[in-house]
C-alpha cells in the first residue's frame, strides 16, 4: 500500500512550506499513538495532549500532516446535507441525529478557531443545493419539509435570483440554507498542526506498514522503524480498510477537484461580480462548485473506485478536462485555460453513510467515514474518540453514539461491482449537472 498524493492542490500551494519535518527512523515507545494527521488525528492529539501533559504521545502520518483529504476538500462546513452520495436519509429521526452531529462538529471548529484566533477565510454565507433541472423541485420540496420540521432556515430560489447570486444562468432551481460555512481547508488544518500541544511528537512521511497487539502492547511497524504503544487511535479515514480496521464496514473512494486561477476584473464583471458562494448538487454525482472569496472557482465532479490510490498526472488531466467542461457549462464566457490545478483525495464511505466511532479492541480505537462532512465531524470525532479512549463520557459522545451504526458490506468482488454499478447509475442520473 502506498499513501502519497499529487502535489498540485491549490489549497496546499497557498500555504508556506513547513520545515523541521521529523520521520520515524528508530524504535520508539509511547503511551498513546495516533495514526493519521488529518482533522481527526490532529484533534485527537490536541485533546490527548491537554488531558495527559506528562505522557508520551506520538502522532504519525504517511505523508506531510494535513496534506491528505483534510487539505484537499471543497471547504464546506455543513449543517445539513441533502444526500451523502449513496443513500438519502428520508426518515426525520435519522436526519435529526445526523444534523445533531453536524451541529456539534461546527461548534468544535468554532471553539478551535476562537481559542487559537485562526484565520481560515471563514464565511457564514450558507449554501445552495442547486439543479439545472426544474423537475428536481420535487426533491427540494421534500427536503424543504424536512428542514422546516427541524427548524433550519431555508428558501427556494429560481433562475433569475440564482443568476444574480451565482453569476450563472445554468441553475433553474435551488434551495438555499442560511446555515453552513465556507472556509479554506488548508489554512484550517495547518492551524491545527501549528497549535499542537508541546507534548505531542509529530512524525511525518512515516507510513505504518502493519500492526499487531502482543501481550497488551501494540507493535507498529513503519518503513524505517517501529513504535510500541499501550494505546492507539486509528484516524486514517480512507485508509482504515487497508489497515484492517472495520474492513467489512468501510471502503475508499477517490475524488478529484480543480481550481481556477483568480478571475480578472473583466472576467469577474462578466459574471456579475457575485459574492463568495457554494453550490452542492441535488443529485449525488452532480458537481460541487464554489466561488472563493479571492474569485477562484473550485469544482469537484468525480467520485470513483481508483486503484492504486494515487492518481498519475495523466489520470488527473483526464479528470481536469471533465472539470473544465463543468466550468464552461456554467460560465461559457471564461477562457478555456483557466484551471490552475487539479488534485485527488481519498475519502471513506460506509454503506448507510454512517460514521465509524469505535473501540475496536481493548486500547484500540478508530474514528472516520464522514462522507462530505469530515471538516466538522472529523474534528468532533477526533476530540471525542480521545475522550472515549480515556474512559470518559460526554454529552457529545452520547449524541454520536445515538446515530445508526455502519452496516455490513458484501465481500469482494461483489463490493466493488456494487459500488461501481451504483456510481454509474448516480452519474447517469446527474448527467446534466456534472
Ligand atoms: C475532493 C474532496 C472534497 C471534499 N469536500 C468536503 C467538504 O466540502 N466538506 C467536508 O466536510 N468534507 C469534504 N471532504 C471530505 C473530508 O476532506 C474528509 O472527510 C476529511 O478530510 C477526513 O479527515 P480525516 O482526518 O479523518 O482523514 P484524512 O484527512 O484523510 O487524514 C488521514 C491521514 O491518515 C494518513 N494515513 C493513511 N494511512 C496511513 C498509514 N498506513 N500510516 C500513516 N498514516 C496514514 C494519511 O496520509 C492522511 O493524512 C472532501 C474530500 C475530498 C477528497
Amino acid at each position: 500500500m502506498e499513501v502519497v498524493n499529487d502535489n498540485s492542490c491549490s489549497w496546499i500551494n497557498d500555504l508556506n512550506s513547513r520545515n523541521n519535518i521529523q520521520t520515524i527512523s528508530s524504535n520508539l515507545e509511547c503511551e498513546w499513538l495516533i495514526i493519521g494527521a488529518g482533522y481527526t488525528g490532529l484533534s485527537a492529539a490536541r485533546k490527548l495532549g491537554q488531558l495527559y501533559p506528562n505522557k508520551k504521545i506520538i502522532l504519525a502520518d504517511a505523508q506531510l500532516a494535513g496534506e491528505g483529504a483534510s487539505s484537499r476538500n471543497s471547504g464546506y462546513l455543513v449543517d445539513t446535507t441533502l444526500n451523502d452520495g449513496f443513500t438519502s436519509n428520508k426518515e426525520l429521526e435519522n436526519y435529526k441525529k445526523k444534523a445533531d452531529i453536524y451541529k456539534l462538529g461546527i461548534e468544535s471548529i468554532k471553539k478551535f478557531i476562537k481559542e487559537y484566533q485562526v484565520d481560515c477565510d471563514w464565511n457564514e454565507c450558507g449554501k445552495y443545493f442547486a439543479s439545472s433541472k426544474l423537475e428536481d423541485k420535487n426533491i427540494l420540496k421534500k427536503f424543504s419539509k424536512t428542514l422546516s420540521k427541524l427548524g433550519f432556515e431555508h428558501k427556494l430560489l429560481y433562475k433569475q435570483d440564482l443568476k444574480k447570486r451565482l453569476g450563472t444562468n445554468f441553475y433553474n432551481i435551488a434551495l438555499y440554507t442560511s446555515g453552513g460555512i465556507l472556509l479554506h481547508p488548508g489554512k484550517l488544518v495547518r492551524a491545527m498542526i501549528d497549535t499542537l500541544p508541546e507534548n505531542i511528537d509529530l512524525y511525518e512521511n512515516s507510513l505504518l506498514l502493519n500492526w499487531k497487539k502482543i501481550n497488551g502492547i501494540i507493535n507498529c511497524v513503519f518503513k524505517n522503524g517501529s513504535i510500541k504503544t499501550k494505546k492507539i487511535i486509528f484516524a486514517t479515514n480512507g485508509f482504515l480498510k487497508s489497515l484492517g480496521i472495520k474492513k467489512n464496514y468501510n471502503f475508499p473512494i477517490t475524488l478529484t477537484a480543480s481550481m481556477t486561477r483568480s478571475l480578472t476584473d473583466e472576467e469577474f464583471r462578466s459574471i456579475g461580480e457575485p459574492k463568495e458562494w457554494g453550490v452542492l448538487p441535488v443529485r449525488p454525482m452532480g458537481a460541487t462548485i464554489r466561488m472563493t472569496k479571492d474569485r477562484r472557482i473550485l469544482i469537484r465532479n468525480t467520485a470513483e473506485v481508483h486503484n492504486p490510490y494515487v492518481m498519475s498526472r495523466l489520470d488527473l488531466e483526464k479528470r481536469s478536462i471533465k472539470q473544465k467542461i463543468g466550468i464552461k457549462k456554467r460560465f461559457p464566457q471564461l477562457p478555456d485555460n483557466i484551471i490552475q490545478s487539479t488534485w485527488s483525495g481519498i475519502v471513506s464511505r460506509t454503506r448507510n453513510s454512517s460514521q465509524i466511532f469505535e473501540k475496536i479492541d481493548e486500547n484500540i480505537f478508530a474514528a472516520g467515514c464522514y462522507n462530505g462532512s469530515g471538516i466538522g465531524v472529523g474534528t468532533l470525532f477526533g476530540e471525542q474518540i480521545a475522550i472515549k479512549a480515556s474512559k470518559e463520557y460526554t454529552k457529545e459522545i452520547e449524541t454520536i453514539e445515538a446515530r445508526n451504526k455502519p452496516t455490513w458490506l458484501p465481500p469482494q468482488p461483489f463490493l466493488n461491482l456494487g459500488i461501481k454499478t451504483r456510481l454509474i447509475y448516480e452519474r447517469l442520473r446527474a448527467k446534466s449537472d456534472i
